[in-house]
């Protein structure tokens, strides 16, 4: 293992952004975000999915 940073993030591969991993290495929670940008004011779908990984990472 190498260094990592005090806390580890990720992708959301719901809505794109990037967000602070729980300790089993799943998206926290977070808003989702409409298409044009705004907070839906609702959790995510994306919050406990494993975050998305860039090919070639
Ligand atoms: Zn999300």
């Amino acid at each position: 293992m190498s260094a990592v940073g005090p806390k580890p993030r990720g992708e959301c591969p719901v809505c794109g952004l990037d967000y602070q991993l729980t300790k089993d290495d799943v998206l926290g929670r977070h808003n989702g975000m409409t298409a044009a940008g705004f907070s839906t004011g609702e959790r995510c779908l994306g919050v406990g999915e494993p975050p998305f990984v860039p090919e070639g990472a």
